[in-house]
């Protein structure tokens, strides 16, 4: 495969694992993974798994470790081993650190960063049998810049940031890569949630003016799939947003 982006398709389809990817930049990154022929799990959490769409729907919350295995058996019983994993369930939940509750906090690590720990270390142990393997986590430029209101969540965005590198070490030899992505703001449910005075703030930092389409998000995982010697990088994909990180 040297010297080449890794893509397949058909009968070398690729075994890809998306958490989060009922709807937003999940469903749009699964359904890019379906599109060139790969056979995608997608997990979803709560009653709405993607309609009318050629993706295996997986019922499984990230921060249940034995949803998170048996999601992983019933991807590897259709599909084979998992060989792309996508780590992007998450969410956030805002409140100034005064009056940000302890459960407030841990919640929203637990979610965004321990949701991506117990994902990686079930997808690797598959990975290392196989001796390939390609990891994306969905982090934030809240990770970079940081936000008011917003410490939990850039603190597990962050700390996703940390993981990566440290996998990238320790499986590096094994050819499983492991790479972030840090979205700006993205056209999804999540943006939608905002008030319109914070949706501003945000847009007036952002070079290109407008938001990511889900689409430009899927278009750097898809990359980060395919390219065996990008290590430990973290891509932004926001408009100019953190520009300086
Ligand atoms: P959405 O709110 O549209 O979707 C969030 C997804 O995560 C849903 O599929 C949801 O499942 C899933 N999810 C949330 N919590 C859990 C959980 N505990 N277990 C399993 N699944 C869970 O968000 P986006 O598509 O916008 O966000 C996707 C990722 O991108 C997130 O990690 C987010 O932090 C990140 N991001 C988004 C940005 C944006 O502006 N939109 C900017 C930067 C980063 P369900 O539908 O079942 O609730």
């Amino acid at each position: 495969m040297a010297g080449t982006r890794e893509r397949s398709y058909g009968a070398t389809a690729r075994s890809v694992f998306v958490t989060g990817g009922n709807r937003g930049i999940g469903l749009a990154v699964a359904r890019r993974f379906a599109t060139v022929g790969d056979r995608v799990a997608v997990t979803y959490r709560g009653d709405r798994p993607p309609a009318g769409e050629n993706l295996l729907a997986l019922r499984c919350d990230v921060t249940d470790g034995q949803q998170v295995d048996q999601a992983f058996k019933e991807a590897e019983a259709a599909h084979g081993p998992v060989t792309v994993l996508v780590a992007n369930a998450g969410g956030a939940h805002d409140r100034l650190l005064v009056r940000m509750s302890e459960e407030d906090f841990t919640s929203v690590i637990d979610t965004n960063l321990t949701g991506a720990f117990r994902v990686a270390r079930r997808a690797v142990r598959g990975m290392l049998v196989q001796g390939h393997g390609r990891i994306v986590l969905m982090s934030s430029t809240a990770a970079l810049h940081g936000a008011a209101g917003q410490s939990n969540y850039a603190a597990a965005k962050a700390g996703l940031i940390g993981f990566a590198r440290s996998l990238t070490h320790e499986l590096g030899p094994r050819d499983i890569t492991c790479n972030v992505v840090a979205p700006g703001l993205t056209d999804t449910d999540m943006s939608r949630s905002l008030t319109e005075e914070q949706r501003q703030h945000l847009l007036s930092r952002t070079p290109a003016g407008r938001l990511a389409h889900p689409d430009e998000v899927a278009d750097a995982v898809e990359f980060l799939a395919g390219a065996g010697y990008v290590r430990g990088a973290v891509i932004p994909v926001d408009g100019g947003a953190g520009l300086g990180h």
